[in-house]
């Protein structure tokens, strides 16, 4: 591997910034991908292209240069161009300096006479022919018209020190050098038969396309590479996981199944009992069970889980639950107490909260298998938390936890069947993409009776009144508030602050205040007072966007609403509507900065999860919205799985050609794709087969 020391102008202090970008050897640089691409041709030879962004440009002989000393410390070299479409001004802004002229380099490029091209950006934008300059190039320049002007450049992320110069000048070098040179790993015939252009254009057309047709074939070259890649190794990974024995098998004996039903006081829709069916298929098969359950809020999830974990008690197995917050583990432990009295079902609850001597006794019966099952938070997952025989590991509302938590939590059981719970759902391609080891259960349904919520804007005025209508009515609301405390920030309002004021404002009413930081016994307490209809109205964070269960709850209202992610803001509205009673959400925003209009305009819009996740994931992108990114369970230079969703489709595609004649990638022509998956994969996802 060539170092980046190579190139010229590169010393140990250069190579240190672009180590910075993650950039080592030649190699790194011809692969390190442009940000997006400037369109620098000559305005009459430009062609639009979306991803191509159209760059402020003069180019023309210099008429004049004046030099200008403003009052501050400022100093301005200005010029004057002619140029086929008239004259047009470029200034160069400079601190003025004591000890050495500032504009000595301009004044011996820019001649008058001379013909040049510069870039900048217009100082006002209805005159683009009046340009604050940046760069700056001779038309006799012939380097510079290799890679800086004249044609669609490349422009990279950088730091501070490397400049969008330099850095297209050392990449121009590295793509001289290297890209004929570059492996091409893909199948030719595959290659062809998706009308892909060959690696080693790419990589040079990928940072210096000719035109716009090289520069989309060179993006999508690489994208369809990177997806199949990943669709390649998930399919991988899947069957690893299948290949697993149980070694022990179920019995449907409905000891503890049938009592529970007929405890419910309500049947199930048919939506959960397919679900159920598909866990009990499962569970039973000889393979441990990896399945994702997607089911709006409020679609009874829940119901689902304890079946699964009650089919394992009847057979003998301990099952674990895991909730994101203490307050929904609590929650839930309530609702287990409720749905599992009189079954002899012994059911535990662990948190941060629980006490250490209580939490010995609790962790001493768990291991000797005289809980079957434990309920809790992030606690579950600690070292010191053993079981005798975990059978099944449940993760409600997943895309709180990190994939590696799921992991370890599996990890305490052996070859244990693993179920995962969101309301988060996604579209069918891009779960296969993502998460392509699971399978997949929905509940489309929702149960009987309930009503839709209506969601709309308001001031804070008019969200107050409606709130004090419901309190008459005998109803109970919900205000969500950004931050528990006020902070610099101004236009955030704090739960504490607008809990004193709103115990003013509701004087008469019986106001109540819940956040994170209050000790576990009074968001219990608070919980509890309000859950029995003891509190009109309850002041909060977003700790109450997950589980929180009151019927007669029927206004949610939610400040600074700009501030919450689509996810979260249906979650929030998922706390009400769960009764016999019209309900409401209304949503008062303080500002509407970025997606945040077309978030609020979503919600007003779209009461139904699927669809508003299918819509968030246009607004936001789809890496951030499944916290994969941070995770770095895939970490793509150019793909995005929701733009290029018709990539993705054709890459899922020939990942099952690909499969269907050469499981284990051996014949010849997929020796390049195994070693690339190998390289990229095999150590990261722990993949066997290509080792
Ligand atoms: P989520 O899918 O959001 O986790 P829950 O499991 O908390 O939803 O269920 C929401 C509410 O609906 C709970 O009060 C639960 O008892 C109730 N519920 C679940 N299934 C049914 C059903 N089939 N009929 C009526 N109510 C149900
Ligand atoms: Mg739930």
């Amino acid at each position: 591997m060539t170092s980046i020391q190579f190139l010229k102008g590169v010393g140990p202090k250069k190579a240190e910034l672009f180590s910075r970008l993650g950039v080592e050897t030649m190699d790194d640089l011809l692969f390190y991908f442009p940000r997006s691409w400037e369109d620098r041709r000559l305005p009459g030879k430009r062609e639009p292209l979306p991803i191509l962004e159209d760059a402020p440009l003069i180019k023309g002989k210099i008429k004049s240069v004046r030099d200008l000393h403003t009052s501050s410390a400022l100093r301005i070299f200005k010029t004057v161009v002619e140029t086929p479409l008239g004259e047009a001004e470029a200034s160069f802004f400079k601190r003025h300096s004591p000890r050495f002229d500032v504009f000595a380099p301009l004044r011996k490029d820019l001649k008058e006479g001379r013909t040049v091209w510069i870039t900048g950006t217009p100082e006002d934008p209805l005159f683009v022919s009046r340009l604050r300059a940046d760069e700056y190039y001779a038309d006799d320049d012939a380097r510079a018209l290799k890679m800086h002007v004249g044609r669609i450049v490349p422009v990279y992320p950088l730091t501070e020190g490397l400049t969008a110069r330099f850095m297209r000048e050392a990449v121009y070098e590295a793509v001289q050098a290297g890209h004929e040179a570059v492996w091409d790993f893909l199948p030719p015939e595959l290659a062809a038969r998706r009308g892909l252009i060959t690696r080693q254009l790419a990589a040079r057309a990928i940072h210096f396309p000719e035109n716009n047709y090289e520069l989309v074939a060179a993006r999508r070259r690489f994208i369809y590479e990177e997806l199949l890649l990943l669709a390649l190794a998930w399919a991988i990974k899947k069957r690893q996981t299948r290949s697993v024995q149980k070694g022990f098998s179920y019995e449907i004996k409905k000891t503890l199944l049938t009592p529970f039903r007929q405890n419910l006081g309500f049947n199930l829709t048919n939506a959960q009992a397919h679900a159920i069916n598909e866990i009990f298929t499962d569970m039973q098969a000889p393979t441990p069970m990896a399945r994702l359950l997607e089911g709006d809020v409020g679609s009874g999830k829940t119901v689902v889980a304890i079946s699964a974990m009650l089919l394992a008690a009847e057979n003998g197995g301990q099952s674990v639950f895991a909730a994101p917050t203490e307050i929904l583990a609590e929650q839930h432990f309530l609702t287990f107490e409720r749905f599992l009295k009189g079954l002899g079902v012994r059911a535990a609850l662990l948190t941060g909260r629980v006490k250490a001597a209580e939490k010995k006794k609790l962790l001493a019966d768990l291991a000797e298998g005289k809980i079957d099952i434990l309920l809790g938070t992030h606690a579950v997952m600690g070292e010191g938390v053993k079981f005798k025989n975990l059978r099944l590991v449940v993760i409600d509302e997943q895309h709180r936890f990190g994939v590696r938590q799921r992991a370890a939590l599996r990890a305490k059981g052996d070859r244990a069947d693993m179920l995962i719970m969101t309301a988060t759902p996604i579209p069918r391609t891009l779960f296969l993409a993502l998460y392509g080891d699971l399978d997949l259960s929905v509940i489309k349904e929702m149960p009987p009776g309930r009503k839709p919520i209506k969601t709309s804007e308001a001031t804070e005025d008019v969200a107050f009144m409606a709130a004090k209508d419901e309190v008459a009515k005998g109803r109970q609301v919900y205000v969500v508030y950004p931050v528990i405390e006020e902070t610099a920030e101004a236009d955030m309002k704090s739960v504490k602050a607008e809990f004193e004021r709103l115990k003013i404002l509701f004087r008469g009413k019986r106001v109540d205040m819940l956040h994170g930081r209050m000790p576990g016994e009074l968001k219990k307490q608070v919980m509890e007072d309000f859950a029995a209809g003891r509190t009109d109205i309850l002041v909060a964070t977003q700790v109450i966007e997950v589980g929180i269960d009151v019927a007669n709850a029927t206004l949610m209202i939610i400040n600074n609403a700009e501030r919450y992610g689509l996810a979260s803001l249906h979650q929030l509205r998922g706390r009400v509507g769960r009764g016999k009673h019209d309900s409401r959400c209304l949503l008062v925003a303080h500002s509407r900065n970025g997606d945040a209009a077309d978030r609020l305009r979503a919600m007003v819009q779209t009461a139904n999860g699927f669809e508003l996740s299918e819509k968030d994931i246009y607004i936001r992108g789809a890496g951030e919205i499944l916290g994969v990114r941070q995770h770095g369970d895939m970490d793509f230079k150019l793909a995005d799985m929701s733009r290029d969703k018709d990539i993705l489709e054709l890459a899922m595609a020939d990942r099952e050609t690909i499969l269907a004649e050469d499981p284990n990638l051996e014949k010849r022509s997929n020796a390049g794709l195994h070693k690339r998956l190998h390289d990229l994969y095999a150590a990261r996802w722990n993949l066997i087969d290509l080792a």
